[in-house]
């Protein structure tokens, strides 16, 4: 059985302050609510803030992003180990906007992803493709390229903590999303990649959410199907009410 998981990724919104007052309004809504994890993305300037403000919940804190080397002369870059010293469990790898607008490729991906098991923290890497990608027909290619390619050289054994975000990029901030149907059809497609690069079981055991405009309306129907194990939130997570109502709506 995979437990679902819900992350908010909060982009470059909400300064410490407001990440507080987000999870004194959030936690009390889902206080009851056991059935799914629950991830938070602030923005790297919030992260202790959000981490002390989690004290006692059962919410986990991820960064957006990370350099892969544990320390070195890499101006405005944050390593794994700062990372993990401010509170995170989590950290998203390759999300679509790191990809476009900060060079971001499926190489440091691989080499994000393999530090991240390395010190223990638990990876949401996101794949996903452009529009143009799926017009020509070409979703199944890229989407088993970067799967591939994030996880070479990963052993099976250190693998298990893996989460992937199947996104497509046309569904990003845009309002579209993708139906039930092709969501479902990405995540098979997915989950046999990682199959492929690691093994059957891995690949049964490794949660992939869907993200792409989720918002509570369509929780229900896009969150938690046979193969769409959660969701990778991200204006729909800024609100506390309408991030608490994704996710009770998506496992009630
Ligand atoms: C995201 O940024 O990961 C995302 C899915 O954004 P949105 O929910 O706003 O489409």
């Amino acid at each position: 059985m995979r437990k679902p998981l819900i992350a908010a990724n909060w982009k470059m919104f909400k300064t410490p302050a407001e990440a507080i007052a987000f999870i004194h309004s959030f936690v009390p809504l889902i206080q009851s609510h056991r059935r799914t994890d629950v991830v938070l993305c602030p923005a790297m300037t919030s992260l202790a803030a959000a981490h002390t403000a989690v004290t006692d919940t059962h919410i986990h804190i991820g960064a957006q992003t990370m350099h892969w080397l544990d320390s070195g002369a890499y101006t405005g870059e944050t390593s794994p180990p700062m990372v993990k010293a401010l509170g995170c469990s989590h950290v998203l790898i390759g999300h679509s906007e790191r990809r476009q607008y900060f060079n971001e490729t499926d190489e440091t991906v691989n080499l994000k992803l393999k530090a991240a098991l390395a010190h223990h923290i638990i990876p949401i890497v996101c794949v996903g493709e452009q529009h143009a990608e799926r017009e020509a027909g070409h979703t199944a290619s890229v989407l088993k390229r970067q799967v591939a390619a994030a996880l070479v050289g990963v052993a099976p054994n250190e693998a298990a903590p893996l989460v992937i975000a199947y996104e497509p990029v046309w569904a990003i901030g845009t309002g579209l999303t993708a139906t039930p149907e092709i969501a479902e059809e990405a995540h098979k497609i997915i989950r046999t990649q990682v199959a492929a690069s690691l093994n059957s079981a891995i690949a049964a055991s490794t949660r992939i959410l869907y993200g792409g405009s989720v918002k509570p309306e369509n929780a229900a129907s896009l969150c938690c199907l046979e193969d769409i194990d959660g969701a990778l939130v991200g204006g729909a997570s800024l609100d506390p009410h309408s991030f608490a109502q994704i996710i009770l709506n998506s496992a009630p």
